[in-house]
């Protein structure tokens, strides 16, 4: 055999050369360019959203959707777990409970959502239509002083 650094003739099964000290064993043995079927059969496969995922965007969802105050962000939250079902179906990943409650919970959160957050914009009508009535019979110090 030769020395694969230098080309010097060597004994055969040697691990190193004996001219230029070069080991014979640590350079990459040449690799066969052959086709894996074995990788192609098994891909590595991750699906885009997992169960609780799409749990987890409906809960916050539901839960901000009963606030009131924030049930726009309901409406936020909801529509996000409502995606994220869908996306869930579509990647036909197998089907699970987890996903089930996600999709109706994201529901009900979009229509609480929806709902509590028409209320609170007329809340929010309300109060200003008050403060401008108001504010045509009496001046101001008289209207803070009938709020405190
Ligand atoms: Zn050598």
């Amino acid at each position: 055999m030769y020395c694969m650094t230098c080309g010097a003739e060597i004994p055969e099964g040697s691990e190193f050369c004996i001219k230029c000290g070069a080991s014979q064993t640590d350079l990459p043995v040449p690799v066969e360019t052959e086709e894996y079927p074995a990788c192609e059969a098994a891909p590595e496969w991750t699906w885009p959203v997992t169960p609780t995922n799409v749990l987890v965007w409906a809960i916050l969802g539901l839960a901000f959707a009963c606030t009131f105050y924030l049930s726009f962000l309901g409406i936020i939250f909801s529509a996000i777990g409502m995606k994220k079902h869908r996306a869930y179906l579509e990647s036909g990943a197998p089907y699970s409970t987890k996903v089930k409650v996600g999709g109706i919970l994201s529901k009900v959160g979009l229509g609480v959502g929806i709902g509590l957050t028409a209320l609170f914009l007329l809340y929010l009508t309300a109060i200003a239509v008050w403060l401008v009535f108001m504010g045509r019979l009496l001046p101001l110090d008289e209207i803070i002083s009938e709020i405190f």
